[in-house]
């Protein structure tokens, strides 16, 4: 995400935050180079004067504060005007409505409207724990009907059904007689997109608007469309009262212009980003968090937040115990540290999030972690359940039984027994307490 932003700023940043004393040239010269780098990552152009105009303002009426060299204080101001150009604070959805709350999902064909849809769908469903029910307004495309359909079966919601043919006002009101009369909390209305901008689609996408009064009216667009995101978005927000956007395809942007023109182009909040394909990549979108991620500063508090949400609090509770107690860590225990690991998501995803993880991203791709964990599972499977709980068992003859039942040398296995020994003397480390320690120093 934004990699390409990102390296281009850090070679800015990092020629002045050094400096002891900056000088007016200097400040020129870094600011012509932001506003090169902004230009080249498609950012729309006001957006840019803007954006250089705070900077240079601010950067030159600094006062010296002693915690601070000039250098550092130049990189604060730069953080602090990219979370405002992104929008400041994140704006959570809203569903205060008299239920259903009805959410009206615009945009371009192909810019991620069901897929984004299904992954609104799951959020609401898993984190506010709200009854979610889709429905399709595309009449034109039976395939678009079809795909929502799929898609809300993934992700375990209700699905009201539609067809080609029918006039999409009259779905709209069906499904929402529906929603009503079932008690469900959230109706998200997808509905037909055009491959341009034309009257047809804005007619129509109205007059579902005045049907349906949706609390939300969420404009979803393509990231990798750079500043002409932005201008779509705001060709949207002149004839239809949006409430918000979601960005997709941001995992596929290397450049972020879309992220950075299409509040200020709009006047409208990002609400959410698409991170991938599949129903569960679906970020709220936090300014400030995002602005250090551009910086190259990483992430922490999201993936903080993910992981404790995805590691099975309980599990890991229960193991902490059970190491506690008998004070032994066996093989099957760590095949389940791996499993959690696999839970986690790719590696690729946690390391944006880590400061300087995008420079780490091209090393860890060589070694491809997620293989790795596999065939290091696959191991553990192809031996016995004795060997497992008493692993100083596996002597020269069990490991090649071992390797070949996993297809693989036996080289692996003995690579896979020294993983086992260092985790298993970390953990008998941590067992006193001192993995609490370590997540607490973490999160503080
Ligand atoms: P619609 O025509 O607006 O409904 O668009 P779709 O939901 O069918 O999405 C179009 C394509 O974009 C599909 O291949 C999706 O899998 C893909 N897509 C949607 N959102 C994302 C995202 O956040 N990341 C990536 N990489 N692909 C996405």
């Amino acid at each position: 995400m934004f990699e390409n932003l990102t390296t281009r700023l850090g070679t800015v940043l990092d020629s002045i935050r050094g400096q002891g004393r900056l000088t007016e040239d200097q400040i020129n010269a870094a600011t012509r180079e932001l506003r090169m780098a902004l230009l080249e990552a498609d950012v729309a152009l006001p957006v840019v004067k803007e954006f250089i105009e705070r900077i240079k303002v601010r950067a030159i009426g600094v006062e010296i504060t002693q915690s601070l060299t000039p250098g550092q204080q130049f990189l604060r101001v730069v953080q602090q005007e990219l979370t405002q150009t992104l929008g400041g604070v994140a704006e959570p959805i809203n569903l205060r409505a008299q239920p259903p709350a009805v959410i009206l999902m615009a945009g371009l064909q192909g810019a991620g409207k069901t897929t984004t849809t299904g992954k609104l769908a799951l959020f609401l469903k898993e984190r506010e724990k709200k009854t979610v029910i889709v429905v399709s307004a595309d009449v034109y495309r039976p395939a678009a009907i079809e795909q929502l359909r799929i898609v809300a079966g993934n992700v375990g919601v209700e699905w009201f059904p539609s067809e080609v043919g029918q006039n999409p006002i009259a779905i709209a009101e069906a499904a929402l007689a529906h929603a009503r009369k079932t008690y469900a909390d959230v109706l998200i209305v997808d509905t037909a997109g055009r491959t341009t901008v034309n009257e047809d689609m804005m007619k129509e996408i109205t007059a579902l608007h005045g049907a349906l009064n949706p609390v939300e009216t969420l404009f979803v667009v393509d990231s990798m469309t750079g500043q002409d995101a932005a201008k779509t978005a705001k060709a949207f927000a002149d004839v239809l009262p949006l409430t918000g956007v979601v960005l997709t395809k941001v995992d596929g942007d290397s450049r972020g212009g879309a992220a950075l023109s299409v509040r200020q182009v709009t006047g409208k909040p990002i609400k959410f980003m698409g991170m991938g394909e599949k129903s569960d990549k679906l970020e709220i979108f936090h300014p400030d968090r995002i602005a250090t991620r551009i910086l190259g500063q990483g992430d922490m508090l999201s993936l903080i937040e993910e992981t404790t949400r995805k590691v099975d609090q309980e599990k890991a509770l229960k193991f902490a115990e059970k190491l506690k107690k008998n004070k032994t860590f066996d093989l099957e225990d760590f095949r389940e540290q791996m499993a959690q690991v696999q839970n986690m998501g790719s590696m690729e995803a946690i390391l944006d999030k880590l400061p300087g993880g995008a420079q780490m991203k091209a090393q860890v791709a060589k070694a491809n972690p997620e293989k790795q964990i596999k065939r290091s599972v696959a191991i553990i499977n192809s031996m016995t359940k004795q060997e497992r709980k008493y692993p100083d068992l596996i002597k020269a003859s069990r490991k090649r039984r071992i390797a070949a039942g996993a297809g693989v040398e036996v080289q692996a296995v003995n690579q896979l027994m020294r993983q086992f020994e260092t985790t298993r003397d970390m953990m008998k480390k941590m067992a006193g307490g001192g993995m609490m320690k370590m997540m607490r120093s973490l999160a503080g």
